[in-house]
């Protein structure tokens, strides 16, 4: 089929909401990412539309028509409907846009031109329009850029990408996430320019920071958009530690706490490599990305974990990740624990890991696909042995957990007279004694009041 016939049938659903702009004046067509995914032959995530109407006059269209209004982000022109119970955005027609250092929203001026509110995109591929019969409309010949596979900005010179560059420069980020997922090549102009610009990224906000290089990390080609990253110096400054991974070049696997040894690769092209091993689901590529930070600084795999520990903390503050996030990936950081897996050490291993023991898991895979070989089989084997003791926790991690007798508190208190602090420290007692097998779980509450009262009776 060709791209005409494939949008002009994505865009079916929509025959109701083209209907109801044209009976009353004004243009709409599908817009950006939805158009670039038809033609290379992918499903769009999203479907984005956009007008020649005012948001005022398309909450009207859409209220006069019987179609839910929302107002998403109407103060930037973009008003929401639902079409088959799923969102969908109409967004009026946009002039020139330019964000306030450190913004999240940008300025936005309406226009009355589509070829103006596709200049304003961040790249040709981007910046194609479809109407309901799926002609494209694309001034800036998006579909020569797919076609030879570049990514490059609309007009195409070294000063129209300084400004387009300039005006929002997440968009070279953005520029790294697509040549990631597309494995596209970076027009030479816009590398330049992104290399003239690159110190701009700093007046960016840091949640827009984020959610471009999590889809970067996503991306089935990552390599491709970090390099570019680092070709035109915008990486070192998003995350700067990871510079100083660069320079040093050192073996970071050691089993005990030997000294580390000399390795001819940077403990950059490591992290990379892990990145690489690691899967593209869950957060597994940023456990990787910031698993050797530690190294580069300290000498001993204990202090090196911790500091890892600390400078991931740190850049994860940084990056705005969000609590529950940053614990995930602390969590999947860990190591193994030194000393052997003896059943209480495995359960306690397991209860710290809670709910990622399974990721962390996952994450000792891809530590030892890229391992030096000198070390790989003791680590295997080393990884062998917990592995046989936190089976269990693997398939339910929450079996790791104590669970004490409901009553045990009430039954401590009556038959022992205890309260408070003191209590307390009675339950954490018998917690301890359930760890090293001194009391099961299964047991009643008085074999566990009996317990404390043959250990603390004074
Ligand atoms: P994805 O498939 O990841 O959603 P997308 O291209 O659809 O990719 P969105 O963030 O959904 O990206 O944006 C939709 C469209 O809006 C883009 O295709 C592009 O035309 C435009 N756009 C988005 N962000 C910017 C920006 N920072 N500067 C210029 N244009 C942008
Ligand atoms: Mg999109």
């Amino acid at each position: 089929m060709d791209n005409r016939s494939v949008i002009a049938d994505a865009l079916a659903p929509f025959r109701e909401l083209f209907e109801a702009f044209r009976t009353e004046g004004y243009q709409l067509y599908a817009v950006g990412g939805c158009v670039r995914d038809w033609v290379l032959g992918k499903v769009p995530k999203d479907v984005d539309f956009t007008t020649d109407a005012l948001p005022e006059q398309t909450k009207d269209v859409l209220a006069k028509h019987g179609w839910k209004v929302i107002p998403v982000g109407e103060v930037f022109g973009t008003i929401a409907t639902l079409i088959h119970k799923k969102q969908y955005e109409i967004t009026t027609f946009r002039v020139k846009e330019s964000y306030t250092r450190g913004s999240r929203h940008p300025i936005v001026c309406y226009g009355r031109e589509l070829a103006k509110d596709l200049e304003r995109r961040d790249l040709t591929i981007n910046a194609m329009a479809a109407s309901e019969d799926g002609t494209i409309i694309d001034p800036y010949d998006g579909l020569g850029d797919i076609k030879r596979r570049v990514l490059r900005v609309p007009s195409h010179s070294y000063p129209q990408a300084l400004s387009i560059f300039g005006d929002d420069p997440l968009r070279m980020l953005r520029l790294a996430r697509f040549k990631a997922r597309l494995g596209f090549e970076a027009d030479p102009e816009a590398t330049r320019a992104a290399r003239d610009m690159a110190g701009a990224i700093l007046t960016v906000s840091h949640e827009r920071w984020f959610a471009e290089i999590d889809g970067l990390l996503r991306a089935p080609q990552l390599q491709t958009g970090i390099d570019w990253l680092v070709e035109t110096g915008i990486w070192p400054l998003i995350l700067p530690e990871f510079h100083i991974l660069s320079l040093v070049n050192r073996e970071p696997v050691s089993l005990s706490d030997c000294k580390l040894v000399e390795c001819s690769e940077s403990l950059w092209a490591q992290s990379l490599a892990r990145v690489y091993a690691a899967p593209a689901q869950g957060d597994l590529r940023w456990v990787a990305l910031f698993s050797m930070l530690g190294y580069a600084f300290a000498r001993q795999t204990a202090w090196a974990d911790e500091t890892t520990a600390m400078l991931a903390g740190e850049m994860m503050q940084r990056l705005k990740f969000s609590g529950a996030k940053t614990a995930y990936v602390i969590n999947v950081l860990r190591s193994l624990p030194s000393g052997a897996p003896t059943k209480r050490a495995a359960r306690e291993f397991a209860i710290s890991l809670g709910h990622s023991i399974q990721d962390w898991r996952s994450f000792q895979d891809v530590r030892l696909a890229v391992l030096n070989e000198a070390y790989r089989d003791a680590a295997a084997e080393a990884l062998a042995l917990w592995d046989k003791a936190l089976a269990p926790y693997y398939a339910d991690p929450d079996a790791a957990e104590v669970v004490l007798p409901k009553t045990l508190s009430q039954a401590l208190s009556q038959a022992l007279g205890v309260r408070g602090k003191t209590l307390g420290l009675c339950i954490a007692q018998c917690r301890e004694a359930v760890l090293d097998q001194c009391l099961s779980e299964a047991d009643p509450v008085e074999i566990f009041v009996q317990w404390v009262r043959d250990h603390f009776e004074n």
